[in-house]
């Protein structure tokens, strides 16, 4: 029997923190891995479908589709071409779900009834979450089995965190006993910056090991990639940023054991 997908939610309710550059990057280095990857857009901006190459302007459907239930995910993937995964795409079409998703029954749960079906395709499931604490979020938290987040190390971050745990254990006890915390990845870390080193330092203190020990630089090659409608880990193999998204996609296999079957 096939052992089903691990399903992981990239989560920060604040904007520009890494998300997209987390979940297309860790997406690409599983792959090169061996692993099957399907990554899943639910943010109206499509950053993580652009910069997996996938142009979503030009979209005949979308998780819109999905999450509205008028299509499935089979019918609305597509092929990254260079990363190596699978896309479900999303544009600004999906604003508009989170309106018309309220007055639908199981609306938290669309996404977890869809991704059932394609169960045996994958052997990850990343999900994109937009930079907030909406239905859209709460879609991919009642799907996965863990949350990745990725922070900066500035002054305010640890306050930020403080909702996403509180929203994280809100779910956990009322909608999905499985979700937990996977880890905090610290991204776009400059260590000659005292603050950044500061902050690095009392993540530890409060978070211990639920903090990986992989960080992400800061490094322009991460930031130029999106352009080029490649992850990092593809547009330049050899650079600090990739190299040590690949690192990451080591140490998520290697926390999270065998797969349970
Ligand atoms: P989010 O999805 O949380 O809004 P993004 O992943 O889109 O954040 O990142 C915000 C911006 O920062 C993007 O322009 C991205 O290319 C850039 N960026 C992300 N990570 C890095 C990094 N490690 N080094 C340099 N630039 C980065
Ligand atoms: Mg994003």
């Amino acid at each position: 029997m096939k052992k089903p997908p691990r399903i992981f939610c990239i989560a920060n309710q604040k904007g520009g923190v890494g998300k997209t550059t987390t979940t297309v990057n860790l997406a690409a280095g599983l792959a090169q891995v061996g692993q099957r990857v399907l990554v899943v857009d639910l943010d109206p901006q499509g950053n993580a479908t652009m910069g997996s190459g996938v142009d979503k302007r030009a979209l005949p459907l979308t998780v819109y589709d999905v999450l509205l239930e008028s299509s499935t995910i089979a019918e609305v993937r597509q092929r990254s071409p260079k990363g190596g995964y699978d896309v479900l795409g999303a544009n600004r079409e999906l604003a508009g779900a989170e309106v018309e998703l309220v007055e639908l029954d199981h609306r938290e749960r669309r996404l977890k009834r869809a991704l059932e079906a394609v169960a045996d395709d994958y052997d990850f499931v990343l999900i994109d979450c937009p930079p907030s604490l909406s239905l859209l979020t709460l879609n991919g938290l009642c799907s996965a089995h863990g949350v990745v987040v990725p922070m900066q190390c500035e002054y305010f971050a640890l306050e930020g965190l403080s909702d996403l745990v509180n929203t994280i254990k809100q779910v956990h006890a009322n909608l999905n006993p499985e979700l937990q915390i996977i880890g905090l990845l610290r991204v776009m870390f400059d260590p000659r910056v005292t603050l950044q080193q500061q902050v690095s330092e009392q993540l530890k203190a409060h978070f211990g090991s639920k903090v990986f020990n992989t960080v992400i630089p800061r490094n322009v090659r991460l930031a130029e990639a999106p352009s080029y409608g490649q992850p990092g880990v593809v547009f330049d193999p050899s650079s600090k940023g990739a190299q040590a998204f690949v690192e990451f996609a080591r140490e998520m296999v290697q926390r999270l054991g065998p797969p349970s079957s």
